[in-house]
């Protein structure tokens, strides 16, 4: 966040990104989106005072059936995070990859996920991110045909292959040592770039935007370089 802060980079919501594409208006110049998965509270006790000191806010895609349970969002939370100009977005509610459910299920997922968010946030979510990647053509009607969703986001396939795990909770705050940056030898760093694999996030086909996905070995040089292809 520091090196993108630095570089003159800013963010919008994807419903911010959404609703600009859908008036045809062209983001400025070195306009990011920040989407953070799964839930978990970290992203608020630790992602949101660092977004907070950079004035950037962030998407954050909540598996809507564990909300108010241990280590997830809670709804007082989640109400703080819009009130700080953040969105809470669709990430279904138990988080199933969608490309594999019955229709009934299907639209379980999607609608009543969308349904227990609305009653926790006062606020429908207006974009959705299929969990583990998991897309199909039902899917994508089923999303599209959500009353408020406005673009929906293709998560990377979790690494774990066919899991319905979220992603990993940390097990403790990370520290500035643990970057690796900060561990690896300064010369080591250029040989060693992390492949940014960009993966695509789109809706209906309409709009097809570049994603880089951001992990705990991703390097801020690299991360900025990778950016600034796009800005
Ligand atoms: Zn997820």
């Amino acid at each position: 966040m520091d090196a993108l802060a630095v570089a003159g980079w800013h963010t919008i919501t994807l419903a911010e990104l959404a609703a600009d594409l859908q008036a045809h208006r062209k983001p400025t110049p070195k306009t990011f989106v920040i989407t953070i998965d799964d839930g978990w509270s970290d992203g608020f006790t630790y992602a949101l005072p660092i977004l907070h000191s950079h004035g950037y806010v962030a998407t954050y895609y909540v598996i809507a059936g564990r909300i108010d349970t241990n280590g997830n969002l809670s709804t007082t939370q989640l109400k703080a995070l819009i009130a700080a100009g953040n969105e809470i977005g669709d990430h279904t509610m138990d988080h199933l990859s969608l490309s594999r459910l019955a229709p009934a299920k299907l639209k379980f997922e999607i609608e009543a996920g969308a349904a227990r968010i609305a009653q926790a946030t006062g606020r429908w979510p207006a974009t959705l991110a299929y969990p583990l990647g998991g897309v199909n053509d039902a899917a994508a009607a089923e999303v599209q045909a959500c009353g408020q969703m406005r673009m929906a986001v293709i998560e990377a396939p979790w690494a774990g292959g066919g899991s319905t795990s979220p992603s990993p909770r940390p097990t403790a705050l990370p520290s500035a040592g643990r970057s690796p940056a900060a561990v690896l030898p300064a010369a080591a760093v250029p040989s060693l770039p992390p492949p940014l694999q960009p993966v695509y996030e789109t809706w209906a086909n309409r709009w097809t935007i570049p994603r880089l996905r951001v992990t705990p070995s991703t390097i801020p040089a690299n991360l900025l370089a990778e950016l600034n292809r796009y800005g």
